[in-house]
């Protein structure tokens, strides 16, 4: 009689705890977001997507001294170059994506702040073809993250 007594105190403490235990959780703040309708912070140095930067004046930052595609340790970047109106300037930069290790080095390397890894990480693709980026492709990110880019190297700017 005593057992049984004992064991059905023991269970209602424990289920007394469980529930304040769940209730706790229920209203303190969710750990997970709804993804990708919500989306969680992501760093000034995050390593995204590659992107090609110009100038306000719409001018191609990059003067195809190829420091980038020397320095990648993956050799994604390919480079060729020609003057164009007395500017040495790229007439083609492909990055082979699929190659890339998201390292960083092209974007420290470069001397104008031209090639850089911003913030979107959502380029997944259905082929392997999408990921071979073309100049093209690359400028038209800039165009498309330069608010973000910007505000990112500034906020980068006193640690470098
Ligand atoms: S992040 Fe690294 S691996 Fe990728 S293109 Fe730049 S240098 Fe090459
Ligand atoms: S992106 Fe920068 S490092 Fe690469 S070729 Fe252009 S200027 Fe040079």
């Amino acid at each position: 009689m005593k057992l049984g007594f004992a064991i059905k105190s023991l269970f209602l403490k424990e289920f007394v705890q469980a529930v304040f235990l769940s209730m706790r959780y229920f209203f303190a703040p969710k750990a997970t977001i709804n993804y990708p309708f919500e989306k969680g912070p992501v760093s000034p140095r995050f390593r995204g997507e590659h992107a090609l930067r110009r100038y306000a004046s719409g001018e191609e930052r990059c003067i195809a001294c190829k420091l980038c595609e020397a320095t990648c340790p993956a050799q994604a970047i390919h480079i060729e170059a020609a003057p164009t109106n007395g500017m040495r300037r790229t007439t083609r930069y492909d990055i082979d994506m699929t190659k890339c290790i998201f390292c960083g080095f092209c974007q420290e390397a470069c001397p104008v702040e031209a090639i850089v890894e911003g913030p979107n990480f959502e380029y997944a693709t259905e082929t392997r073809e999408e990921l071979f980026y073309d100049k093209q492709r690359l400028l038209a990110n800039g165009d498309r993250w330069e608010r973000e880019l910007a505000a990112n190297i500034r906020m980068d700017a006193p640690w470098r």
